[in-house]
Order: structure tokens, then sequence, then C-alpha cells
């Protein structure tokens, strides 16, 4: 999960990494008190989740109050990369002699995490990553043992920080690498890390990434999420406790196991190309345990996406054998006919592995209308397209 910078600087004034005072705000009126708070000046800022605001147009100086709410006016609604601004921050300016950057993040490919600095930061540093690789210092940070004094100056010497900011910039980094292990981050960026007029170390823009994976113990990250961006379904799906992703097809996907769903989304996708070019509406993985409980309200997610035209449910028996299954599909069936949710399009499923036999038979026997069964994945891959595409 990508954080607002608002968010990003609110989680390092936790861990103390020195930043600016700023609130955020989403309508232009609000600015004038916001700036009269922060000492008649700010510095306007569009809060959405990509990067070259500045470049945008959606960083701007105010120098009062009426000013920032001319700027605030200007920048809520514009259009950033896609991006439509909702939500402004001001922040108290920054009077800056040299913008850096400093980032910590997880290395997949040498399996550790990495530190990245430069005394080049500031809104072209994509372009010296590209052009100037030596501007841009690369230090592996092994896990355990994280950030210690030596290794924070180890990095703002690699990134050549001028001597006289090397025990600033060293103690900002320890405080980032705090951010990074202690809120489960997968990025922690600082850019432009700023030096004031007056020789001060301030993180001026942050980015953070959190990993999803580590929510269990993170119960404060829950209120970071963007609920407004949310897909509806996605939300719905996440408080089933299902792994469901929307997609922009028409074919409705079920599986056991995300292997087993991955490809299936690859195989409708290439049946679809003969289909008038359907293609999976969906990624949902049921799991292990395919109940009926589960089973229903994994097809009441996906039945509730008006694109969806046709479901595929494609099961391989394991521990969870293909008669529960089966049974689970007729329950589930039942479960939506009893809460007036009848299902009303065709679904198509495939059972194969432990107990096949007796899954297509307790379906054979269950003679649902709308329930067909095809014995291999591509065939029924084939005719849930078909049926989507009529
Ligand atoms: P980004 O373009 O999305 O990365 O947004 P930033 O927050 O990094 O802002 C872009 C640029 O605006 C920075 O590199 C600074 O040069 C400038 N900037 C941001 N905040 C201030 C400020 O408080 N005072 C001044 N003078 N410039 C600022
Ligand atoms: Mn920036």
């Amino acid at each position: 999960m990508d954080l607002f910078e608002y968010q990003a600087r609110d989680v390092f004034a936790k861990h103390d990494v020195p930043v600016l005072a700023g609130e955020v705000i989403d309508t232009p009126e609000a600015a004038r008190e916001v700036t009269e708070r922060l000492g008649g000046r700010a510095v306007v800022k569009a809060q959405v989740k990509t990067g070259g605001r500045g470049k945008a147009g959606g960083v701007k100086l105010a120098s009062d109050p009426a000013e920032a709410v001319e700027k605030a006016r200007a920048i809520l609604g514009m259009d950033i990369k896609g991006h439509t601004v909702q939500k402004v921050m001001l922040a108290e300016t920054a009077d800056i002699a040299e913008e850096y950057y400093v980032s910590f993040l997880l290395d997949r490919t040498n399996r550790t995490f990495l530190a990245m600095a430069s005394v080049e930061g500031g809104v072209e540093i994509e372009e010296v990553a590209a052009t100037k690789p030596e501007a841009l210092a690369k230090i592996p940070v092994d896990a355990i043992e994280g950030v210690t004094d030596t290794k924070a100056r180890e990095i703002a010497e690699a990134a050549k920080f001028p001597a006289e900011l090397v025990d600033q910039v060293a103690e900002v980094l320890k405080k980032l690498w705090d951010v990074f292990v202690r809120e489960d981050a997968l990025l922690v960026e600082v850019n432009p890390l700023v030096k004031t007029g007056d020789g001060k170390v301030i993180a001026l823009d942050g980015k953070v990434s959190l990993d999803a994976n580590a929510e269990f113990r993170q119960p404060d990250h829950a209120a970071l999420e963007d609920k407004a961006a949310a897909d509806p379904l996605e939300a719905a799906a996440k408080a089933k406790d299902l792994n469901y992703v929307k997609l922009d097809g028409q074919v409705g996907i079920i599986g056991n196991g995300a292997g087993l769903v991955m490809s299936t989304l690859d195989v409708v996708a290439y049946a679809g190309e003969a289909h008038n070019n359907v293609k999976p509406a969906n990624f949902l993985d049921i799991g292990g345990g395919a109940s009926a409980e589960v089973m229903a309200n994994g097809l009441e997610i996906i039945l509730g996406d008006p694109a969806v035209k046709s479901v595929f449910v494609n099961v391989f028996g394991g521990i969870t054998a293909c008669d529960a299954v089966a049974n689970g599909i007729v329950q589930a069936l039942e479960l939506l006919k009893s809460k007036g949710e009848d299902v009303t399009k065709p679904l198509v499923v495939r059972l194969d592995g432990n107990n096949a036999e007796l899954g297509r038979k307790i379906l054979t026997d269950a003679d649902h209308p709308l329930v067909q069964q095809v014995d291999t994945m591509d065939g029924a891959a084939d005719r849930a397209a078909e049926l989507a595409a009529k």
C-alpha cells in the first residue's frame, strides 16, 4: 500500500524524522485558516500517489493566506498523470539551500535491503540515476545488522554528503531505517531531503510503501487505506476475507490455489480471443477448504460485478476433494436463492483431481439449469468464454 505524502509525513514525524508542519485540506477556502496557522506563508502540494507533482504544477508557493486559497483552488481537481487531486497539503515553507535524495528499499534481486543516496536530489533524480549512476550511491543493508551509526555514516559518505552534514544526515538515515523496519515498509524515500539556509536537514517530501503482508501486526495501518479509491467489489471481498482482484473482463473466475487461478486467467484470455475478445473479470482464489459458505461468498462477489456474463469455476481437488466442492457449489446456489440473490448467469464447472467422478455426479444429480460441466480446463474456458460472448 502506497501512502500519500501527508501520511508519509505523519509516519516520519512519529519516528522523529525532521519534517515541517503541515495540514491536509480538500476545499480551497480551508487554505486561509491553515496558512494563518502555519505563519502566513505555505507551500501548497497536490496529494496524489504519483511522482513528478512539482513538474506538473502540483506544488506551488503562497506568500499569504489569500494566495494559498488561490493556489489550492488551482491545484484541487487538477489531473496529474491520470490521478485527480482530491486533497492538498499545506506545509510550512522551507528555505532550501540544497536538495538531496535518500531511500531504503527491498532489493529482491540481491535478496537484501538497499540504501540509495545522492547529493543531487530534487525533481531530476530519475535523470541523475539514468545518466550519472555514479552520483547515486547504492549500499546494501543487512537485515539483521540494520542501519548502525557506522552504516549510516558509510551511506552518507558514499553519497559524498559534505563533511559538516554527515552526522546530521546519518542521524536522519537511522530514523528513516526505524520507519522502514518498525512500519514494515517496502520503500521509504525522501526526495528532496533538504539542507535549509541555516544548515538544518529536513525531509521535505516522503514516499512510503507499506507491506500488506504485515497488516496482521500493524493494526494502525488500516486507517491509512484510501477508502475512496478502493474498488467497491474488492472492498466487499476483503470484508469477506476473499483473495479477490477485480479485472476488466466478462468471465468471472473462481478457483482453488493461486497458481491454478493464475493459469485459469491465461487460459480464459486465450480462449476469449475466439469469442469476441472476452477476458477474465477477476482473480479469485478460494483456497483449500472450499466450503459452501466460501463458495457462496465468492459467487456473490463475482455476480455483483455487472460486467460478468458467465462464471468459470475451476477446481482441482486435493485435500478438499471434489465431492466437497460440488456440495459447496450446490449449497451455495441454494444459499444465494434463499437470500433472494438467485444466480442468473451461466456457471461452467470443471472438476478434476481427488474424487472428481463423485463431484461431477453430485452436480449432475443437482441438475441446476444454469450449471454446465466440462471436464477439461481448456474446454471449460472455451465454453465460459463462448457464453460470455453471447
Ligand atoms: P514531487 O515533484 O512530486 O517530487 O514533489 P516535491 O514535494 O518533491 O516538490 C517538488 C519541488 O518543489 C522540490 O524539489 C522543491 O524544489 C520544491 N519545494 C517543495 N516544497 C518547498 C518549500 O517548502 N519551499 C520551496 N522553496 N520549495 C519547495
Ligand atoms: Mn519529491
